[in-house]
């Protein structure tokens, strides 16, 4: 049987694993891989098997888009597979390159050795997806390895590398140099042996210490926040250890058969594919030329510039960081130091790589720095005038070609690049705080934004471990435009009669990393106070406005930073805690605006704080502002503290039902008036029985 996928050499048959990108085991590769493997059992002259990945890697898993479909299940199986493979007298043996991972790694593991190049990632990332591995990881794993590693490797879902893997056991060899020529002679050898090791005909040894799993149990739940997937890795190790093998194996498929039908893994697989289709950009041909970015400039170092110059310094690029004045300059330096001293304190980083990035960052007063680099990056003063009269000077600076970007949070990327006279170089980066951790850059595309510059920035985005999401220019993009319809809810509900700790108890109760109080007390009340003052004399008289912020600002609480906003903070400690003082303005600000207070539920809250972005948001979509509704979901979760169990507000409004969610904004229409007239497409959505997802 000769294909280009399969080949007898020297007595030892070589099938490949060939499905570009990743190898993903689907149905079609199972398929193809069953039926070398019969070619090679029924040839005399073969003595072992090898199985290898083309390309980059082994094998990254299954196919995720096919899992709830019937391909997932259909025969060849892995499991079948791997069975057959155990019950084999001639050797096989995985060579694994680049990664093996979740399928990659189970169906490995079922092979009778395994020889790894070094460099080599193994993994059973499963659980990042709200599953458990359910191609037997979770039995053979801890028969090859122990209970307490195969714990680790998969309740926290990160790989091991091919030395670690070694010492580990998981794999019986490490190859320095080419991979096939030593995985062939590695055939040789072990093709002389009269027995191979099969994982499932041992049990795994129990752990050292007694009850053991019930205090893993108890230490994960608290850490995941008792998400079903962890615990149910748990329980399947558990069972490697006081089941026979088959039945651990029905174990584990029951156990995988309920995550993968439940919500949360619904939901973090939605995000995964999210991820891989924000790459993509309507309009924007494949092979739109990214432009090379050798040297980056920023700025401003104050809280955004230090952020952003250190990301591009971390992963390897120059950065000069520009301010007018020293102590500006110094200021942010020594948070730049400060910050990677931390790192390095708690073991993540070495001094001499903290020492390299912090080399790779050159603090300047000289504005003609920015002459040669191939990005600017913008993160002054959030003021138009400032902006643009930076813009114009960039704009008779920086050489041609480069790309100037903004950071601000709102401001109209349009008129500013219009300041300039090259508006299609002209794009907002706008980074989250802080933003040498945060994942999210929202590129907001002006009108005259050319595609080059959307490319290359969309690329150095992911260059630098960002995670880049299109958006078109409104006020506060996505993220920030949508927030302000939640914060606007959650403040009202104050008004009808609910408390901060209430309102922040219910949300994070739902999920939400923070409540909408704590945060605004955290990121400081002032900042949008100045921006609420400054749209004072434009704000429609007739629409309904809580005071409550601007009263608590007027008494100079502007959150932690004052020791006190929405709660009150004892010296040195970030715990809010409730104030009869707060209460007390809440209270005259509902009988100011004559609103009759009186008692509100959770539900209320988060439906209010919730649904307030989804109708946005479906306004925000429909608009083209984002270009589809994974994308905003990724920005809530990655920008915003959304829980990623719930997939992002847009895939939550699907699990509740568009048509409920719909008909609940109705409601809040009638009671609440203008602010929740429904978003036309949720109404058409709604009304046509379909969901986001169905618009393409
Ligand atoms: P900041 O006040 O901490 O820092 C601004 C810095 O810019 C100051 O150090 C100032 O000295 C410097 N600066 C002002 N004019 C300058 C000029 N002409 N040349 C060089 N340096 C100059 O402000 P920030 O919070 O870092 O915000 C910066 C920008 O980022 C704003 O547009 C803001 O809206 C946006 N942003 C802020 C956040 C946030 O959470 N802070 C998040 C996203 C975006």
């Amino acid at each position: 049987m000769a294909s280009d996928n399969y080949s007898v050499r020297g007595g030892t048959a070589v099938i490949t694993l060939n499905n570009p990108p990743v190898n993903a085991m689907g149905h079609a590769v199972r398929q193809e891989l069953a039926a070398h493997l019969d070619a090679a059992w029924a040839d005399p002259s073969v003595q072992a098997i090898v199985i290898i990945g083309a390309g980059k890697l082994f094998c990254g898993g299954a196919d995720v888009k096919a899992f709830n479909t019937p391909a997932s299940r259909a025969e060849p199986s892995s499991r079948t597979i791997v069975k057959r493979i155990e019950e084999s007298a001639k050797p096989v043996i995985a060579a694994i390159h680049g990664s093996a991972l979740g399928l990659g790694l189970e169906f490995a593991m079922g092979c009778h050795y395994r020889i790894a190049q070094r460099g080599a990632k193994l993994g059973l990332p499963e659980v990042k997806l709200g599953l458990l591995p359910g191609g037997g990881g979770t039995q053979r794993l801890p028969r090859l390895v122990g209970v307490e590693a195969a714990l680790r490797m998969i309740v926290e879902g990160n790989p091991v590398d091919a030395d670690e893997a070694l010492k580990m056991g998981l794999v019986d060899e490490v190859a320095a140099g080419d991979l096939l020529p030593a995985a062939l002679e590695f055939a040789v050898r072990v093709a002389q042996r009269g027995e191979h090791p099969v994982a499932s005909r041992r049990q795994a040894p129990p752990p050292a210490e007694p009850g053991w799993f019930e205090a893993q149990r108890t230490k994960i739940a608290a850490a995941k926040r008792g998400l079903p997937a962890p615990l149910e890795c748990v329980a399947c190790i558990e069972a490697a250890v006081t089941r026979p093998f088959d039945e651990g194996m029905k174990f584990e498929r029951e156990r995988f058969d309920v995550l993968v039908n439940g919500t949360e893994s619904k939901a973090l697989r939605h995000l995964f594919l999210a991820e891989r289709a924000a790459a993509k950009i309507a309009g924007l041909p494949a092979d739109t030329p990214v432009g090379e970015v050798r040297r980056v400039a920023v700025i401003g170092a104050g809280t955004m510039g230090s952020g952003i110059a250190m990301s591009f310094a971390s992963a390897g690029i120059p950065v000069s960081l520009l301010e007018t004045k020293q102590e500006a300059l110094d200021r942010g330096l020594a948070t730049i130091r400060k910050n990677y001293a931390g790192t390095v304190a708690k073991g993540k980083l070495a001094q001499a790589e903290a020492d390299a990035r912090i080399a790779r960052i050159e603090p300047t007063l000289d504005f003609a720095r920015v002459a040669d680099a191939d990005l600017v990056i913008e993160a002054v003063f959030e003021d138009m005038d400032i902006k643009k009269e930076l813009f114009r000077k960039l704009d008779a600076t920086c050489k041609t070609g480069a790309i100037l970007a903004t950071n601000t949070s709102r401001l109209d990327v349009n008129e500013i690049a219009a300041s300039t006279a090259r508006p299609s170089s002209v794009i907002g980066l706008h980074f989250f705080s802080p933003a040498n951790v945060m994942r999210l850059v929202e590129v907001v595309r002006g009108k005259a934004t050319g595609p080059e510059v959307i490319a290359t920035s969309m690329a150095v985005s992911r260059r630098i471990g960002k995670l880049p999401v299109l958006v078109g220019v409104c006020d506060g993009f996505v993220g920030n435009r949508m927030v302000a319809q939640y914060a606007r809810e959650a403040e009202f509900l104050l008004e009808e009669g609910a408390t901060p700790e209430q309102v922040d108890g219910a949300l994070k109760k739902f999920g939400l990393a923070m409540g909408r109080f704590a945060m605004s007390d955290l990121a400081g009340l002032d900042i949008s106070w100045a921006s609420r003052k400054r749209a004072a004399a434009t704000r429609p008289a007739h629409l309904r406005y809580s005071k409550v912020a601007d009263r608590l600002c007027e008494l100079g609480r502007f959150g932690q930073k004052t020791g006190a906003g929405f709660y009150r903070y004892e010296a040195g400690s970030r715990t809010p805690i409730p104030d009869p003082l707060v209460s007390q303005i809440i209270e005259e600000c509902a009988l100011e605006a004559g609103i009759q207070r009186r008692p509100i539920g959770d539900e209320e809250i988060v439906e209010r704080c919730i649904y307030a972005l989804v109708n946005e948001g479906a306004k925000v979509l429909q608009e083209g502002i984002a270009q589809r509704a994974s994308d905003i979901d990724l920005i809530y979760v990655n920008g915003y503290g959304f829980p990623a169990w719930r997939g992002g507000p847009m895939f939550y409004a699907e699990t509740v039902g568009l048509k409920k969610v719909y008909e609940r904004i109705r409601e809040f229409h009638e009671q609440q008036g203008e602010f929740w007239k429904p978003a036309p497409l949720l109404k058409k959505l709604a009304e046509e029985g379909k969901g986001f997802r169905d618009l393409g």
